[in-house]
């Protein structure tokens, strides 16, 4: 792996790190590591059941990768589950998706949505249609950004 990898695009990072099976002392624990885009794969795929096709668009990747991805996070869930290892979450090669934020010119409600998706049409808090984005200035690509944000491994 002398190349660095792509980047994959990531709209969530995990609210969760870390998982650790109860009863076992942290120094008899192994752990297993996810990286954030494993994770990101499994929750496109797995949680919000998308295909492997969008899945990979989503992430600006392509279907075998994705598919590659998808199934080492599978690897890893599964060997933590049935050997009790801790699962940890970090790392990997990807970046965040430069989310757009509108606001509410009713009720000042601030919300953020993904690229890629369109504009909203109401706000999700009053369903006012008095609103407008905050962050245009960062309209530029992800591919421009990469370099930068990338986490690194
Ligand atoms: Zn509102």
């Amino acid at each position: 792996m002398a190349r660095p990898k792509n980047c994959r695009m990531v709209s969530e990072m995990p609210g969760v790190v870390y998982f650790k099976p109860r009863g076992i002392p942290l120094t008899d624990l192994e752990e297993v590591v996810l990286t954030v885009d494993e994770f990101e794969a499994i929750r496109l795929a797995d949680l919000e059941g998308l295909y492997q096709a969008a899945a990979a668009e989503r992430m600006k990747i392509s279907r075998p990768t994705f598919g590659r991805i998808l199934e080492s996070a599978h690897q890893k869930v599964a060997e933590a589950l049935a050997q009790g290892k801790a699962l940890k979450i970090e790392g990997g090669a990807y970046q965040m998706m430069e989310m757009r934020t509108f606001n509410c010119a009713g009720c000042q409600h601030l919300w953020q949505v993904p690229p890629g998706t369109g504009r909203p049409t109401e706000c999700p808090a009053c369903h006012g249609r008095d609103f407008h984005r905050l962050n245009s200035g960062l309209e530029a690509g992800p591919a421009q950004r990469c370099r930068n944000r990338c986490g690194k491994k």
